[in-house]
């Protein structure tokens, strides 16, 4: 990998503690894996609690000054982490392929994903603004003020490595807050290039700590108990969302959370039927299908579904697959056995069960964790696929008849992320758009995320949301003050 970079210095070997690069003394190492060749990239300091207690005590020091910064002076190292960002995107890229597997160009598209959360940030920075209320007596005056809430949290999952973090950082330091972040262990190299980037921009020492370390449980432990933390920010799975939101109960602590997706994406007979295959691919193969808004079950009414489904069929057999970092491949590998499992364990319960592959269906030719993008028709409700998320490249196409059923059925999950739709009659439109039970919807498109936009969540699909204007909320608390006047 060193040999592909322009500067090999963006490759992290230590620990980000601080603002100081530390080895383990006392935790020995772990090492970070190719996922499309299986050799070791680097071995990491395997970090104790110890260093998240270190880090949250420096953290809560420096947010005290940090808070003291104009939003105009906060903007500007912002600004220089974005600009850096997109300086260095190629080096940045082939270090996300590296520990990820996505394709180079889908990870040069992540890393300026990434700057544009700093950059947006950074420009609502100067923009937290108060409120005056008309008093309620003749001698009141009532203000509501914006504070930063203070030290915060983070533990972010392996796939999207440097989006994840870059979505809770930016927020985090445009509010005047410090950020003590764990990333998967899988993939900590690229949050680590976040920190050594965020040095280069003169973000003062102490406000921002990665922690690589295997430890996910104590260190996640730590994060929720430390009485100097008071926000946790995770994404990830429900399930771990569910255990962070006891942990952190005993503490009251303020909480966001992206969790799991279960994403319809439906297509009906009125809809552009290109223009539909090309949405499901993007939004189903990009990343391989690992995205928690990548659709994981499809809905073709009736009418157009063999039409929809031989066409989906023929492109995706099409696909490229193999190393990342090779060009012109479109979906990398799987990011370990265990997710590879899970895609073959949903196949062969929707085979059994009636349904029939029409592309892919097997473990590619490459070996490792590499699979043949797949398409499944004739896929019923009862099979592990339509409850289940695959987090793999596998389009399970369901057929319906109206616009009713297939509405219910959307809406039958404990998830409520992104929906999608293709249609061309706007009341059908209108009335979908309303009725879908989710936090995101795209109507005739399959691509949602974009840094200007409010990402997140309902039902069990999270708390809070990242991007937008209201992206900076979640970690600023309001303060009422009322004055007397004589
Ligand atoms: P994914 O399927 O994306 O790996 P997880 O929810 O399992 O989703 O993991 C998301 C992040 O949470 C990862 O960084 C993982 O190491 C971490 N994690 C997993 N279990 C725990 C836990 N009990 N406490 C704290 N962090 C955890």
């Amino acid at each position: 990998l060193e040999s592909l970079l322009k500067d090999p210095t963006l490759l992290a070997r230590q620990a980000f503690i601080a603002g100081e690069w530390k080895d383990a003394s006392d935790a020995g190492t772990f090492d970070v894996t190719n996922p499309a060749r299986g050799d070791v990239i680097v071995s990491l300091p395997d970090m104790n609690v110890g260093a998240a207690k270190f880090a949250i005590e420096q953290a809560e020091i420096a947010q005290k000054e940090w808070v003291k910064w104009t939003g105009k002076e906060r903007a500007a190292v912002l600004r220089r982490i974005s600009e850096l960002m997109i300086e260095n995107a190629e080096d940045l890229g082939a270090i996300l392929t590296a520990e990820m597997g996505k394709p180079l160009q889908e990870a040069i598209s992540e890393i300026k994903y990434s700057a544009s959360f700093f950059e947006w940030f950074g420009e609502e920075a100067k923009r937290i603004y108060g409120e005056t209320i008309p008093g309620h007596m003749r001698d009141k005056r009532i203000t509501v003020i914006k504070q930063p809430v203070g030290v915060v949290t983070s533990i972010t999952p392996w796939n999207f490595p440097s989006a994840m973090i870059a979505r809770k950082l930016a927020p985090a330091l445009a509010a005047g807050c410090s950020f003590v972040g764990r990333p998967a262990n899988q993939t900590p190299l690229s949050a680590l290039a976040i920190a050594i980037i965020a040095e280069r921009a003169g973000l003062p020492k102490g406000l921002l700590t990665i922690i690589p370390s295997s430890k996910a449980r104590k260190i996640g432990a730590e994060f929720c108990s430390n009485p100097a933390v008071r926000k946790l920010t995770f994404t990830g799975s429900t399930e771990v969302g569910r255990i962070l939101m006891k942990q952190c109960s005993d503490q009251i602590m303020k909480l966001s959370l992206e969790l799991g997706g279960n994403a319809p994406f439906i297509v009906f007979d009125d809809a552009d039927l290109d223009d539909a295959v090309e949405g499901a691919i993007a939004s189903k193969y990009r990343n391989n299908g690992q995205t928690c808004v990548c659709s994981n079950r499809i809905y073709v009414q009736s009418g157009i579904y063999d039409a929809f489904a031989q066409k989906l069929s023929k492109r995706v057999s099409e696909m490229a697959v193999g190393d990342g970092l090779e060009q012109g491949t479109l979906n990398g590998p799987l990011i370990d056995m265990n997710s590879l499992d899970k895609v073959e364990e949903h196949i062969t319960d929707a085979l059994a069960k009636g349904a029939k592959v029409t592309a892919g269906g097997n473990r590619h030719a490459l070996g490792g964790s590499f699979f043949e993008p797949t398409v499944l028709t004739d896929v019923k409700s009862d099979m592990l696929v339509a409850t289940e998320e695959t987090f793999g490249p596998l389009a399970p196409l369901f057929k319906f008849e109206t616009e009713e059923e297939v509405l219910a059925a959307a809406n039958d999950t404990i998830f409520g992320l992104a929906s999608y739709f293709y249609s061309n009659d706007l009341n059908r439109v209108i009335r979908m758009q309303e009725g879908l039970e989710y936090g995101i919807v795209g109507v005739n498109t399959g691509l949602i995320s974009t840094e200007v936009a409010p990402f997140g969540g309902v039902k069990q699909s999270g708390l809070g949301r990242e991007g937008s204007h209201h992206g900076i909320e979640d970690f600023l608390e309001l303060k009422y003050i009322c004055t007397s006047v004589k």
